[in-house]
């Protein structure tokens, strides 16, 4: 009698342990038959509804949709037919990115009501790829921010203490597979917003290369440094991830046309010879202790598996806050004035409008004031002011002056044309530096996870969280987070691996090394 009649395959996993697996681990035993996609879809779900209420990293979640497309993957498995790469993998998407038929909010009053007619090309290849949508994430609004305080709809909790921020924008992305709600999520990332929370959640995510992953249908912030990328546990999903999202896509002329490797068939191939640069530069004023010690504990980690560590700089680094708290939002100020109450989403009550109009017009006649009467606004203006005033919050606004104003006559050249400039050196500092390095390793962020509300008041604190991060967006190279130790307090420090355009599978087979040598990606947040 062999093993399979004794011992019938549905009892060797037991369900309820299906949500800590790692993505990789799922999709075996779906393919082995050994757990149905549907099993797996309701584990999550079933977790999604009974603890989210604590995390709120989710806006929405599609039980019905996801099982709908849960059980035609397991019919189609069972009849023989050709299942996808991810076939019965949930994926949690950020709500910036478009699904056709279901509310794609942006974190946004503006896009509150909004229902894409059209998916995302990553959504579509989701899709292709036999992945089960289980829901959308919460984030900051129109992806500006750093720890999801600014989503109009909830506030995140970091899951590794829920008093403590998961860092954004794609906080729900990253705290959603902390929890143990979602295998696989994607996030966007334009200046740190996928590593940056994955390192606070401590879980792993990827910047692709722009260019590496489509963005059609990516609700845009800043186009030239926006990116979709992956975020889960290991560095292996990731890769089976990103495989999945990446790809030349005609629907975005700014996508690369190169070919994509097979990163999860590679990712398990350890690296010969593999130096790692550490910025001179990344080690200053600012950084936390513990952070410093950790990112240098993992630099001694890859010593032991035989790569060499070299000192590199990045001279004109330190200008990347600047550079890009230009260049985001002059072109969020230019994306943004597409919500005009006219083509998209929210628009004031017309009425009220109008009968404030009406009140002003009588208080002002009633005056004899016939100037300021042929002064007033008109109630087409009136309504896109109010329009605006009332749907975007006060981050997206802020960002929007400080771009209509580096943009205005008299003052581009001084800042965004003067930006440009320094952007080209960063990118320059990134070349020289990876002529003598394959990657780049450093911190993430300065600090690990922070209270909630810690910082609300402060923007300028918030923008210099970035200070490591938004540098690969302003150069268009390739980064990832992964977790590499814990603060005194409990909460994950992340490690930041920064490679050359378009070498993704150089980044993840080093990530990779990291994860088989050591184990803080294995470890999960109490009570989840
Ligand atoms: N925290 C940065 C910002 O507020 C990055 C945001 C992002 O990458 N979307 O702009």
């Amino acid at each position: 009698m062999n093993n399979a009649t004794a011992f019938p395959r549905f009892w060797v996993t037991d369900p309820m342990s299906i949500h800590e697996f790692t993505a990789t681990e799922l999709l075996q035993r779906l393919e082995s038959g050994e757990l149905t996609a549907v099993q797996v879809a309701q584990d999550f779900l079933d977790r999604i509804e009974h603890r989210d209420a604590q995390v709120q990293a989710f806006l929405r979640f599609d039980r019905d949709g996801a099982l709908a497309t849960a059980e035609q993957i397991d019919r189609r498995r069972r009849a023989g037919e050709p299942v996808g790469p991810l076939g019965g993998l949930p994926v949690a998407v950020k709500d910036v990115v478009c699904t056709q038929g279901q509310p794609t909010t942006c974190g946004s009053k503006m896009l509150e009501h909004f229902v894409p007619p059209y998916d995302a090309t990553a959504i579509r290849r989701l899709k292709q790829a036999d992945a089960v949508l289980i829901g959308k994430t919460n984030m900051d609004e129109f992806a500006m921010g750093g720890t999801t305080e600014n989503s109009r709809f909830a506030t995140t909790r970091n899951p590794w203490n829920l008093e403590r921020v998961p860092g954004g924008s794609s906080g729900g992305a990253a705290a959603c597979v902390a929890a143990g709600f979602a295998p696989l999520s994607i996030g966007s990332d334009t200046g740190g917003s996928i590593r940056q929370p994955a390192s606070f959640c401590g879980v792993t995510g990827m910047k692709p290369t722009y260019g590496r992953v489509s963005r059609f249908g990516l609700i845009a912030f800043a186009s030239s440094l926006d990116q979709i990328g992956p975020l889960a546990r290991t560095v292996e999903d990731v890769a089976l991830l990103l495989e999945t999202l990446a790809g030349h896509d005609p629907l975005d002329s700014t996508s690369a046309e190169f070919p994509v490797p097979e990163y999860s068939k590679t990712v398990a191939q350890p690296l010969d010879g593999l130096t790692l640069g550490v910025v001179r530069e990344h080690f200053g004023d600012g950084l936390d202790g513990e952070v410093e010690s950790a990112v240098r504990e993992a630099l001694h980690v890859y010593q032991s598996l035989g790569a060499r560590v070299k000192e590199v700089s990045l001279p004109h680094s330190k200008y990347a806050i600047a550079t890009y708290y230009i260049i985001a939002p002059c072109e969020a100020s230019s994306n943004l004035a597409r919500y005009d109450g006219v083509h998209y989403g929210y628009r004031t009550d017309e009425a009220a409008m109008l009968a404030e109009l009406a009140a002003e017009q009588r208080a002002l006649a009633s005056q004899g004031d016939h100037a300021a009467l042929d002064d007033l606004d008109s109630p087409l203006v009136r309504m896109y002011r109010r329009t605006r005033a009332e749907g975007f919050g006060p981050e997206v606004k802020r960002r929007i002056m400080l771009g209509t104003y580096a943009l205005s006559h008299g003052y581009y050249d001084a800042y965004y044309l003067k930006a440009l400039k320094v952007r080209r050196l960063i990118r320059n500092d990134f070349d020289a530096a990876f002529n003598e390095v394959d990657l780049i390793a450093g911190p993430v962020a300065p600090t690990p996870a922070y209270r909630l509300g810690e910082k609300t008041e402060d923007p300028l604190a918030m923008y210099l969280g970035d200070l490591y991060t938004v540098s690969a967006n302003l150069a268009g190279i390739c980064g990832l987070s992964l977790p590499c130790g814990f603060s005194s307090e409990g909460m994950p420090i992340g490690l930041q691996l920064q490679g050359p355009p378009l070498h993704e599978e150089r980044l993840l087979r080093a990530a990779w090394m990291y994860q088989t040598a050591t184990d803080w990606h294995t470890r999960r947040p109490q009570g989840f």
